[in-house]
This record gives structure tokens, sequence and C-alpha cells, in this order.
């Protein structure tokens, strides 16, 4: 028996450790020989010709690291920017990784931010996490010995987006993590539902409730962009969750339907607008959620970025915050500063999440208080065109992928919970 099919086969600790583990694993990965894929065609960076699914050499881990068997990931967007090579090709950041340690910069680049497994092999510096453990993964990969770490994790000078700007990432059937990314697997979803969250969650908890983001208080109006999209489907739960009064905007009746399925009354689609550059179409939107809600937004949920930047500036109420953590539709923002400086309002930039309040999430998911927003599974060969779906905007929440586990529906230790929380809410997303 292999090692993964014993991790499969719910095999005892003793046994996982026995097992040889193999010189070579199937991951999906980026090869450095194609970065210039889209040199010469840049009309559509297609992530199906750059995202390829193969054997890949083991990493041997570092003492603080820990290997776990990947039985789920998630396709997040910043694989979509690295199969694409933007802003800049990840193998910059390998090499740059590689000085200290050279173990990342390699050829291939493995792929993948989150991630839900079992542990098979720990660091000898590993205290937490042993053997068997079934663990999720959050995505900030940071040295624990940079003393801001102590402070705040996503301060930390050598701070890494795992699986973006380190090798070895998720979307894989093995992945190497520090073991100060690891929190156990909330025990009633299944290994895709665990996979999906960590990642999402955690940014969009920083954005609106963590102590730098918004820190949003009850009956405050949220405005979300991307509503049902993997941030804004954290999002607009944090938001009821913690008493405020959400405004989603969304591009499809389907996605607003959705929107009202999760409880968010307020409801906004964006193809009204033919351009939300300019003032004129700014003052509607503005008009457009005091009509609906009868005042601005104190918060505004920021990551689309160039297009909808100036309207967030804009509609935010005066002593109000943006907070922002990307900027899809590119970064190179515009807005009129006296709407900002007249109104007192703020800009916060906003990156991850660190290990505490990675680690805040899963308690919210572990108690079944925030739920999954899975919408679709593909299995790991089939990566490309999960990616793909992503880059094109056709899905909403998020898009699993199955790695080790054979078929959907596996892991869930806890019956009981599953069904208070109820199989409606955590299939809310499957349904379009
Ligand atoms: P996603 O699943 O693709 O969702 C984004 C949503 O944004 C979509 O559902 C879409 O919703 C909306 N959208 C897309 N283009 C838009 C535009 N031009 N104008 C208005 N709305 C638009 O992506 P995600 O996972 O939420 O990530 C969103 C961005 O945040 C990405 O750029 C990602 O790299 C970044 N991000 C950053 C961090 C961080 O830690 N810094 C973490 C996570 C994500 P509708 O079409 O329904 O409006």
């Amino acid at each position: 028996m292999t090692l993964a099919e014993a991790v499969v086969a719910g095999a005892e600790p003793a046994e996982l450790e026995r097992l040889e583990v193999p010189a070579t694993y199937r991951a999906a990965y980026l090869s450095k020989d194609e970065v210039g894929t889209f040199e010469q065609d840049a009309a559509d960076k297609d992530v199906r010709r750059t995202l390829h699914v193969g054997e890949v050499p083991m990493p041997e881990p570092a003492e603080d690291e820990v290997l776990i068997a990947v039985l789920a990931s998630a396709i997040n967007f910043n694989t979509v920017w690295s199969a694409m090579f933007e802003p800049i090709p990840t193998f910059a950041f390998l090499e740059r990784f590689g000085r200290t340690d050279p173990r990342h910069d390699l050829p291939t680049h493995v792929l993948g931010s989150d991630a839900a497994g079992v542990v098979v092999r720990t660091g000898r510096a590993v205290r937490r996490w042993r053997v068997g453990d079934r663990v999720v993964t959050s995505p900030a990969y940071v040295d624990g010995e940079d003393p801001v770490v102590q402070h705040d994790g996503m301060l930390a000078a050598d701070l890494r987006a795992w699986g973006f700007e380190t090798n070895f990432g998720g979307l894989a059937d093995f992945a190497l993590v520090k073991a100060t990314q690891l929190l156990a697997k909330p025990r009633h979803l299944t290994w895709e539902e665990a996979a999906c969250n960590m990642l999402c969650a955690s940014t969009a908890y920083r954005m609106l409730v963590g102590e730098r983001g918004a820190r949003m208080k009850q009956g405050d109006v949220v405005l979300l962009w991307g509503a049902t999209g993997g941030l804004g489907g954290y999002g607009v739960q944090l938001v009821l969750g913690g008493g405020g009064i959400p405004v989603g905007v969304v591009s499809s009746p389907e996605k607003a339907a959705l929107l009202r399925r999760m409880g968010c009354a307020h409801v906004i689609d964006r193809t009204q607008f033919d351009d939300l550059t300019g003032e004129k179409a700014w003052r509607r939107l503005g008009a457009e959620v005091r009509r609906l809600v009868g005042e601005d937004p104190a918060i505004v949920f920021e990551h689309t970025g160039k297009e909808t930047f100036g309207a967030s500036v804009y509609v935010a109420a005066r002593g109000g915050s943006v907070v922002t953590c990307g900027s899809s539709s590119g970064y190179a923002h515009a807005y009129d500063n006296r709407h900002l400086w007249m109104k007192l309002k703020r800009i916060i930039g906003s990156h991850g999440a660190n290990y505490q309040e990675c680690h805040e999430v899963n308690r919210l998911i572990s108690l079944g208080l925030l739920h999954p927003t899975l919408s679709a599974v593909y299995p790991l060969d089939r990566v490309a065109e999960a990616a793909r779906a992503v880059q094109l905007n056709r899905h909403v929440g998020k898009v699993g992928v199955l790695a080790l586990a054979p078929a959907e529906g596996l892991g869930v230790e806890d019956h009981d919970l599953r069904a208070r929380v109820g199989e409606d809410r955590l299939r809310m997303f499957r349904s379009g």
C-alpha cells in the first residue's frame, strides 16, 4: 500500500509513519520555460495553456514544517494571476525565496493556497501537530522568529502567500506548509467543503472584523462588490453574523437570487451601470444605496479595483472606510481625493489574515456559524478548467478541487452538527 492509499483508507498514524514518502507526487504546476507564452498573444491569457498536472519532486520538510497529504483544495484568484504570469511571473518570487531557501527555486511552481488533508510527516521542531491529524491550511507563510509576528504576522518582512509566493502549494496530492499554517479541520464538513474556505474567509474577516480592518459595528451598512464571489460570499455572511446591513453588488439575476437566499435583502445589479468610473455613475450608485437602506455605507468592501474604486471612495459615508485587498480590474486606481478628505474617509489596505485571525475564522466555521460557499468541484486532473471558470467569472463562491479524495462527500466526522447546520445551508452555493 502506498502512503497516499493509506491516507485515503484512513490508516492509523503508526501505519502512515511506517510507509515511505514517494520521491515524486502529482501536482498542478507552471513551467518556468513557458513564462513567455502570452507575449505574442495577450488577447486571452487562457490559463488552460499554462496550468499543467503531472509529477514533481517531493520536498523534504524543514524543522518547523509539515508534509500533508491533500484530500482536497480550491481555486483562488491568485492561481489565475500566476497562470497568466500577471502582474509578474511567480517564478520571480521563487528565485528571490531561493536565496534563503533553495528548495523553492525550481523550474516548476506548484500552486494553490488552500487545502484540507492529513498530516503525514512533521519536522523535528513541530510540537502541536502529529501524523494523522486532519487539518486545513491558512495561507500566510511567515518566519516565526521575526519579532513582528508576535504583533501581527501580516507585517512580517518575509511574509509570503503560500502556493503563490512559495512552491509546494495545495493543488496537489501532497503539500508542504509551516506548522504555523495549520488549523484543525472542521469536523462537520466534507474534505472539499473544508478546503475551500480559509484564504477567502480569513481575508474577508480581517477586512471587515479584524483589529486592523474596518472594524465593523452592529448596524453598519456595508457595500460589498462581488458579493457572491470568493471573498464576497464570506463577506456577506460576516456582515450578517455581526449585525451589519449588507448591500451586495453582483452582475446577474441568478447571483442576485443567491444573495437573497443568503439573507442579503439589499442587492444591486452592476450591469445597470454602463461604466462605473465617472462621477455621474458614482452619484447613481450612491443614490441607489440610499434608496435601498436610507444611508451611505460605513464600509465599502473592495477588491475589484480600477473599475470600481472611484465609486467606492465616493459612496462611502462621511467618516467611513473603503477596505481593499485587491484589484481584479486593474491596480492603478483613480479616485477624486476631494471626496476622501472633505468627508474624512479612510482607505485601509488589507492583505490575507494572520494566524490568530485564521484561527478565529476557523472557529466560526467549526461552530457552524460561517459556511462554505463551494459551488462546483473538479478532479485535480481538470484543475485548468476549474481555474478557467474562475478566470472568466463563470463561477459563484468557491470552486473546489479533489486531490486524493476519491469522491465528493467524504471526511465528515460530526454528523450531528452537520444535521443541525443543514444541507440546505451547506450546499446553498451548489445550486447556482
Ligand atoms: P472571485 O471569486 O473571482 O470573485 C470576484 C467577484 O468580483 C466576482 O464574483 C464578480 O462578481 C466581481 N467582479 C469581477 N470583476 C469586476 C468588475 N470589473 N467590477 C465589479 N465587480 C467585479 O475572486 P475573489 O476570490 O473574490 O478575489 C477577488 C480579488 O481579490 C482578486 O483580485 C484576488 O486576487 C484578490 N484577493 C486578495 C487577497 C489578499 O489577501 N490580498 C485575498 C483574496 C483575494 P459580479 O460579476 O457578480 O459582480
